[in-house]
């Protein structure tokens, strides 16, 4: 699927935007400079299908991509979060937008929470974590940037992640782990991808 339509449909700053909920959809999200965009055009085999590096804390709106011929299922690229400068009453805006939509969307089938392999689950993940873990969205932990790491790093950070994963009724156990840089992990994502959209 991935090697045929791949296609942007539309931003949603609000709900009220959001297309029919009429395919299944999977979200991506993680803090600002995770490393999002890279991973998405890396899953999607495009140069350039998400914007790379926007102003952190600009983009407040909900991305949507579509799969396939008809459409098999969406992809949906969440507003980063943790960004330090962002003014409150921006942080509470993106807030209030990403837990109607958690709440809300029935054919949302899974979260994939992006995690920068070289910092492990901070805080702020921690905290995105409890309002999946509250919205009753399952979602999984994708490890990014895996190249920066030597092994034994990583397999530590795995590890630790992982654990970090138990302590969270909605995460999935198994914590994937990839680099956009390096092609690493990419197949098994877009395996992961389309099982969770039922495609
Ligand atoms: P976003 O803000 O989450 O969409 O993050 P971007 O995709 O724009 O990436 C943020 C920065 O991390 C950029 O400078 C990318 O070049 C870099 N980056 C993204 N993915 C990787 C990766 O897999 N490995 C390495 N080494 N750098 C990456």
């Amino acid at each position: 699927l991935f090697s045929g339509r791949v296609e942007f449909l539309l931003s949603a700053p609000q709900l009220k935007f959001l297309p029919d909920p009429s395919v299944p959809e999977i979200a991506f999200c993680g803090r600002s400079n995770v490393g999002k965009s890279s991973l998405l055009n890396a899953l999607t085999g495009r140069k350039a299908i998400a914007r790379a590096s926007v102003t952190p804390g600009r983009t407040q709106e909900l991305n949507y991509f579509e799969v396939g011929t008809p459409t098999a299922f969406r992809l949906v690229d969440m507003p980063g979060y943790g960004f330090a400068k962002a003014p409150p009453a921006v942080v509470e805006k993106w807030r209030r937008l990403i837990r109607d939509y958690l709440r809300g969307r029935v054919v949302l089938k899974r979260t994939l929470l992006l995690v920068d392999a070289r910092h492990g689950v901070k805080p702020v993940d921690a905290e995105f974590m409890k309002m999946l873990d509250e919205a009753a969205v399952g979602y999984r932990v994708v490890l990014t940037k895996a190249d920066k790491l030597k092994a034994t790093e990583l397999a530590e950070v795995i590890a630790r992640t992982e654990a970090d994963a138990r302590r969270h009724v909605a995460a999935h156990p198994q914590v994937l782990v990839t680099s956009a840089e390096v092609k690493l992990g990419i197949d098994d994502l877009r395996a992961a991808v389309l099982e969770d959209a039922g495609a």
